[in-house]
Order: structure tokens, then sequence, then C-alpha cells
């Protein structure tokens, strides 16, 4: 083979400076408000494109810098949504608990959710983008239904929503637009029924690249609890591969490094990109390029080379932000490494 650079990119979030947002935070208060709120949004994307870049990253992303949580972000769009309302609720089949908003209306745009992001990176680089919109299973399992009466109703109600946003960034010149699904990992029997229907509507006429991004969550203490319980191989990936190898979804993010998912469950997805997980996002610990290399090469067994894209396990939101910054550098030098032995 020639020397073959492999692609990065990252699954999407990135951690806020401490002038923007309180650090080290999945639902951190914001630091400004109004206009300045606005401003200090657009300069930590700007900040996170340059950092990007300089790592030398493909396919960057907004960082999710202007959305206080992954799945908040959208919603906060949305009419219908009484925010007032909050209750308490276990999330992820009641892995852990929060405050979430209620669904008391029908549900409708209150008009575009990510333009000026997506507008603003396209104006500021070359790279190819990628954006990241919450999956319809998982957005329902972040609130609560106080109108529908019916959880699968009221996600087709959120994916053909989120369909109207994907073609606004495509639009917007977005090259991937990708829904996150950590719920899929979670109700694996329902994602691979209707839980793939509702990407599929999301993606609906749509012409970029489209992407689905399963995780087993961040690095909090309620994650790492999980995993532990988990067992000796994680096959969670087992149930849903199949199902996705054989939707119209283009690429699928999975966890990898340091991971107890067997890596042969890749093979599920032939046909598929695949943007494997090469940097431990619940672990400080920065990766040295070496292991990144390393972990692509064992990947590569199950994965073809054209079809592999290196990539972190999950979002970096929580993280300390000289450590995310430093575990880019990792994955694209990493990359290039694995890239030059071939
Ligand atoms: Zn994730």
């Amino acid at each position: 083979m020639g020397a073959t650079k492999f692609q990065t990119t990252l699954a999407g979030s990135l951690p806020k400076p401490a002038w923007l947002a309180e650090p080290k935070v999945l639902w951190p208060a914001w630091r400004q408000e109004g206009a300045e709120l606005a401003q200090a949004k657009n300069d930590a994307t700007l900040l996170w494109l340059k950092e990007q870049e300089d790592a030398g990253i493909d396919i960057v992303t907004d960082g999710e810098q202007s959305r206080q949580h992954f799945v908040h972000g959208f919603l906060e769009h949305i009419d219908g949504i009484d925010f007032g309302r909050k209750v308490k609720m276990g999330i992820r089949n009641n892995r852990y608990d929060a405050m979430v908003p209620t669904v008391t209306g029908p549900l409708r745009l209150k008009g575009r959710v990510h333009q000026t992001e997506a507008r603003l990176m396209r104006a500021h680089t070359d790279r190819k983008i990628k954006f990241t919109l919450p999956g319809a299973m998982t957005i329902i399992d972040t609130l609560a239904d106080g109108y529908y009466g019916d959880r699968i109703k009221m996600a087709h109600a959120f994916a053909e929503l989120l369909n109207v946003e994907a073609k606004g960034l495509e639009a917007d010149g977005v090259d991937v637009v990708q829904f996150d699904e950590p719920a899929f990992n979670v109700y694996m029997e329902e994602a691979a029924g209707w839980g793939i229907d509702t990407l599929h509507q999301a993606i609906e006429g749509l012409t970029c690249k489209t992407a689905v991004h399963i995780c087993y969550g961040y690095g909090i203490e309620a994650n790492v609890r999980w995993k532990e319980g988990l067992g000796e191989e994680w096959r969670q990936y087992e149930q849903v591969f199949p199902a996705l190898a054989r939707s119209r979804i283009g690429q699928v993010s999975l966890e990898c490094i340091h991971s107890k998912v067997p890596m042969r469950l890749m093979e599920l997805l032939d046909g598929k990109d695949v943007m494997v997980g090469v940097i431990d996002v619940a672990n400080d610990t920065v990766e040295k390029p070496e292991e990144v290399a390393a972990t692509i090469e064992a990947a590569l067994k199950h994965v073809k080379a054209e079809h592999l894209i290196a990539c972190t396990n999950c979002g970096m939101a929580p993280m300390d932000r000289g450590i995310a910054a430093a575990k880019l550098h990792s994955l694209a030098a990493g990359a290039k490494l694995a890239g030059h032995s071939h």
C-alpha cells in the first residue's frame, strides 16, 4: 500500500473556555448574557477551529461551544417544550438522574438552530465541517412527555424537526451531519427498530455525508460506574450494527481505545465509514501518537483502510481544556504515523 494518511475528526464537543462557561461540568452555567454571550460563543468557536486546524484535524467541528448541553442546545429552539416545568427523571435506563424539561404541546422549530455557528465555521475554514445534532431516541430519553402520550410518536415528531435543521446545515456548507445516539447502546432492540426509522427520517433528502455516533458516554462518574457493571466484553453494538449496516447512514462513530468492546464487532459495519475512537475521553492521560497508531493498526484488521476515520471515543466537553487540545494533537500525529507504515 502507498502512504495513506487516515482522515481525522472528533466525536463533537470540546471544553468551553472558563470565560465562556463554568469549566469541567456537563450542564455549565454561562459566564455572560445577551449580546456578550453571543459574541463569546463565536469567539470560542473560532478559537477551537484554529486549535483543530493547528493540530491537523481534517474534519472539524464547532466543539459545541454554543450549547449548554448536546441535547438541550437543540431543545431550546423548539416551541412546545416548557423549560420552567423541569422534572427529575432517571435517564439512559435510570443510569443517572437529570432535571429535564417537559413537552407540553405540539413541537415546532422557532427557526434555525445552528445557522450562526455553521456559517461562521464555513466562512473561516476550508476544511470539511461536521455538525452534530442529538438523535431522536436520545432526545426523548432526555425529556418528559406531557403531551404526546406515546414516546415513539414523539421521537418521530423530533426527527421531522431534525431533518429541517439538517437540510439547513447542508445549505450552510456543512459536509457531514452527525446524530448522537448514546441511547442506542441502552435500548438496543428499539434502536435497531424504530431508532433507525427516526434516523432515516432525519436524513431524508440530504446529499451530504451522514453519520451516527454511538458511545458509552462522557467520562463522568455515573458512566464509569455503569461501565464497571457491563462485564468483561461490551457487546451492545452487536445488536445495532447489523441494522446500521443495512441502513442509509454513511458513517458510524464508535468507542474503541481502552474500551471493552470487542474490535471484531466493527466487521458488522461492512460497507460503512467507521469513525474509530482512538482517543479516550474518560482519562486525562494524553495518548502517545504511537498508541493512537497502534489502535488504528489493530482496527485495520476489521475495517478497510479506505473506510477508517480516526476519531475520539466521545465528546470532550467536561475535560480540561489543555488536555483536550493535547489529545487532538496526538490524534492527528497518530493517524499520520499509522498512515506511514502502510
Ligand atoms: Zn458520545
